[in-house]
């Protein structure tokens, strides 16, 4: 069962409040399956929901409250800007966002930096430039973007097919044009479908991948495959654009994903974790492939003053506050727990996977219990996780988690395993 068709009775929402799940259902489309629960403030690595019962937060708003909620520095920022100036357009210039572009660019392989509001947004603005780039620069009539199945990159149009799922794009056919999809970690299907998709004016002209896996079920990249990726792409000209939506920003325990596979992308995307749970998108690119000129994309709220001011505290913040040591230490220590409870019970669980605080445990696939079925019954113990499928579940708490919430993650965790077996 998938959290899309999940069925859930009629939860009173909030007692006296006028919407339960029914009234709320009546109003807003039911395009997502809601657990029954309605969260109503949060403070650090924990929310509360309306009745008043705390949960643990390994979900983090799915890898985008980096600094977990309600932190004295997004609250400072936010009301400062707020204050100050929060909207103006791109026809004029606004200093907050070149500040947190010069911030991106001096942390990261990127030379340039174009700002939107969400990660699909910034697959859709990569995804443009590299056609431009590849008419301009390459004479190419009909490029293809290569991707990987069991990728995700967003309910675009264009990356809903970028997408390498087909449970995504049922029933929004036709979709765009110029993709293909190849198996993740496998070079050899890369080579063959380069040499596949060349006739005339149609050649593969970008790859896109996720350095690691997130909704495809947390997993990693590996060394070899992104070593020669890099080297085919060199020799071939074709440019390697790195979906980091879910797992830039330090959540790897590195600024970026790419930094984990000893490359650099020519492109690469941000969102989620960007601005800490405010929403924003950035693309960021080399300044050769930068084809981009005025006119060619642009975006009404992208770069204003308040969502950069906010994402450049969440950077500086995870600067100062040395929070990169913290994932890699904080993750090295929820993998050892998970890999001791799935040896515990392992009639249930297959494998742990991930880097840094985005961590993946996998169910045997035999077993009639699902990640939504223990997803279910850690809420019930007060923790909040997130499927990435249906036998994945996924831990990517915020940032900022302790040594002591991570042991607690795990108690709850173990309950929540003995309470579905
Ligand atoms: C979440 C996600 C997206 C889509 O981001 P939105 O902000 O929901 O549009 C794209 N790519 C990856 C890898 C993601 O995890």
């Amino acid at each position: 069962m998938s959290l899309e068709t999940l069925n859930l009775q009629s939860p009173v929402l909030s007692p006296g409040s006028l919407f339960d799940a029914n009234e709320f259902d009546h109003y807003v489309m039911k395009t997502y399956g809601r657990f029954p629960i309605a969260l109503v403030k949060g403070s650090g690595c924990r929310v509360t929901d309306n009745y008043g019962k705390e949960y643990l937060d390994f979900v983090a708003g799915i890898a985008t409250t980096t600094l977990g909620h309600a932190h004295p520095n997004l609250i400072k920022t936010v009301t400062e800007q707020i204050q100050k100036l929060h909207h103006v357009s791109n026809l004029y210039y606004i200093p907050e966002q070149g500040e947190l572009a010069r911030w991106i660019v001096e942390h990261s392989c990127a030379d340039k930096v174009f700002f939107c509001n969400s990660g699909a947004e910034a697959n859709e603005a990569a995804i443009k430039l590299v056609r431009k780039y590849a008419h301009e620069k390459l004479d190419l009539d009909n490029p293809v973007i290569l991707t990987a199945k069991s990728s995700f990159h967003g309910r675009t149009l264009a990356t809903i097919t970028a997408t390498g799922q087909p449970k995504y794009q049922k029933g929004f056919s036709p979709l765009v044009p110029g993709f293909a999809y190849v198996p993740y970690n496998d070079i050899g299907a890369i080579e063959n479908a380069i040499t596949d998709i060349d006739e005339g004016n149609t050649r593969v002209a970008g790859i896109m991948l996720e350095a690691l896996q997130g909704e495809g079920g947390v997993r990693p990249g590996e060394l070899e495959y992104f070593l020669r990726l890099r080297k085919i792409c060199d020799e071939t000209g074709i440019l390697l654009i790195f979906d980091e939506v879910q797992v830039g920003v330090g959540r790897t325990g590195k600024y970026w994903g790419y930094e984990n596979l000893g490359i650099e992308p020519d492109i690469f995307t941000s969102a989620k974790g960007l601005a800490g749970g405010i929403p924003i998108g950035a693309m960021m690119c080399k300044d050769f492939c930068n084809v981009f000129e005025p006119g060619s994309h642009a975006s009404t709220f992208g770069g204003n003053p308040f969502a950069c001011a906010v994402a450049l505290t969440v950077l500086q913040t995870i600067e100062r506050e040395n929070i990169l040591q913290n994932v890699q230490q904080r993750g090295e220590q929820l993998r050892t727990r998970l890999r001791a409870i799935a040896m515990k019970y392992p009639q249930l669980c297959k494998e742990v996977r991930g880097w840094g605080l985005i961590n993946g445990l996998e169910l045997h696939s035999d077993s009639k219990i699902t990640s939504i079925d223990v997803v279910k019954a850690a809420m019930t113990e007060g923790l909040l996780l997130a499927p990435a499928g249906p036998k994945v579940l996924r831990f990517v708490p915020p940032l900022i988690v302790t040594a002591e919430e991570v042991e607690e993650a795990a108690i709850k965790l173990e309950r929540a395993i003995v309470a579905t077996l």
